[in-house]
């Protein structure tokens, strides 16, 4: 697999990039639906662990990450239970 093939994979393949991006950012109503996306996709570790090492920005395996750290601003949606959640799925063997 060459180093982007996994996007392929990816439950966002068909989806406008924006969406987790400046769409993320600027429609606080939208998020929980990406965030649904992200925690169903069977590429999320990955996704997220490449945002990490990359320093990404943006919506990567479900998380708003800048600058490869999680944002404040762009995860305040988030309740507790949920966090609880996205942590599961992103770090345990389901
Ligand atoms: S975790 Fe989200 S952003 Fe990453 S590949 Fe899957 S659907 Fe796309």
């Amino acid at each position: 697999m060459n180093k982007n093939e996994w996007k392929d994979s990816g439950s966002c393949r068909e989806y406008d990039t924006n969406l987790f991006f400046d769409k993320y950012e600027e429609n606080e109503q939208l998020r929980p639906a990406i965030d649904k996306l992200c925690a169903a996709c069977p590429m999320a570790r990955q996704c997220f662990a490449v945002a990490v090492s990359q320093k990404e920005w943006g919506v990567w395996g479900g998380i708003y990450v800048e600058n490869g750290k999680i944002s404040r601003e762009f995860n305040k949606h988030r309740s507790k239970e949920n966090w609880a959640e996205t942590w599961s799925y992103l770090t345990m063997d389901n």
